[in-house]
């Protein structure tokens, strides 16, 4: 195949993605990096939007075998944050000028939890509306599989962007990595659900699973394309020392920087052929190579989501060893941040939305 050719497309086969994702020439990938930086300036601009991170409750009734906070994990501490530590994170987002914020928390689907999401967001929208921000904070949910009629009622109550990985659209590697109780059907419903109400939809993938393959990351990124979506988030697989990958632990660095590398790619071939999508770097990067979270911004990347989480419970919410940004607080990770985008030479969006682009094509 010829490299040049296939990066000054506007379509991509199935052998076209599986040749860029092996890509292993350093000259070659660089070419490919350009190429998805180019595709990101023109359809969605340079700018790196902020979502505000906070990760309000590390209590999850799932037990996902990757996961450092599944239900059958004792080893740590189990936190609700309050509703006054959430505002009191929110106001740090309005602070520092963030735009929105992300809600996080393990999944739950009890009444009492899901009045409490709607309570979060009602509040958020009534103290952040102003006659600067006529419609407040943007915020995104991060709480798992619901309804269909509890997603509308997020929605109503004034979110209006929801992530929910689906980790795998491979079927058997979704079930090897998850308990028979989780659905990989319901997943699919779930996201349907969601843009059938008319949230602005993320999902992502885990990149370098055990018993993955080339072809089944292409397969991911076709997914993505024709569920039509609007966000994505994607990381490296890191291995939790509280599950059963923690034998992975001990294996050579190679394998993790393989991982990274790989994700990388993924994020420029995800940007190449979905174009105009919001796409996280995310914080799974920069726990393998300090610099990670700016790599992927130059791989195409262009959302940021600094920690709010307070600091004296952030350790509590590790879905996987060694994330980073454990002991700083808020305004030193918005500092830090900020200075790490400043030197690749991206301007911030700040106090805005930054909403997906794809959402309004499609919409
Ligand atoms: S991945 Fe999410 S749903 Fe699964 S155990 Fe972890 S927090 Fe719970």
């Amino acid at each position: 195949m010829n490299l040049n050719k296939i990066l000054n497309n506007d379509a991509f086969s199935r052998d076209e993605i599986i040749y860029l994702l092996n890509l292993e020439n350093q000259n070659e990938i660089e070419l490919l990096r350009d190429a998805a930086y180019r595709t990101m300036s023109k359809f969605v601009g340079e700018k790196v939007y902020f979502r505000g991170l906070i990760e309000f409750s590390n209590i999850c009734l799932n037990d996902c075998f990757y996961c450092g906070i599944r239900k059958s994990n004792k080893n740590f501490h189990r936190y609700n944050l309050d509703k006054e530590q959430i505002i009191e994170a929110v106001k740090l987002a309005m602070e520092f000028n963030y735009g929105s914020v992300v809600l996080q928390s393990g999944e739950r689907t009890n009444e009492s939890f899901i009045e409490h999401v709607l309570d979060l967001v009602k509040t958020i929208k009534s103290i952040s509306t102003n006659d600067i921000f006529p419609e407040g904070l943007g915020i995104t949910l991060c709480v798992g599989e619901q309804t269909k009629e509890t997603y509308q009622r997020f929605f109503d109550a004034g979110a209006h962007r929801y992530l929910l990985r689906i980790e795998s659209t491979n079927e058997s590697l979704f079930k090897s990595i998850h308990p028979p109780e989780l659905d990989f059907n319901k997943r699919m419903d779930c996201l349907k659900s969601l843009k059938e109400i008319g949230f602005q939809v993320g999902t992502g993938v885990m990149i370098g699973l055990p018993g993955q393959t080339i072809e089944n990351l292409a397969d991911d990124i076709i997914f993505f394309k024709e569920m039509d979506v609007d966000m994505i988030g994607m990381g490296p697989f890191i291995p939790h020392k509280d599950t059963q990958y923690a034998y992975m632990i001990e294996e050579d660095e190679k394998s993790k920087w393989k991982n990274y590398e790989l994700a990388l790619k993924m994020i420029a071939v995800t940007r190449l052929v979905l174009q105009n999508v919001n796409m996280a770097s995310t914080t799974a990067l920069q726990a393998i190579n300090p610099f990670g979270r700016e790599e992927g911004l130059r791989y195409g990347a262009n959302i940021i989501m600094p920690q709010l989480t307070p600091t004296e419970v952030r350790k509590e919410y590790q879905l996987y060893d060694g994330k980073p940004c454990m002991d700083e607080f808020a305004k030193e990770c918005h500092l830090c941040l900020s200075g790490r985008i400043a030197s690749i030479n991206r301007e911030i969006g700040y106090g805005e939305w930054g909403d997906s682009k794809h959402y309004f094509s499609r919409t």
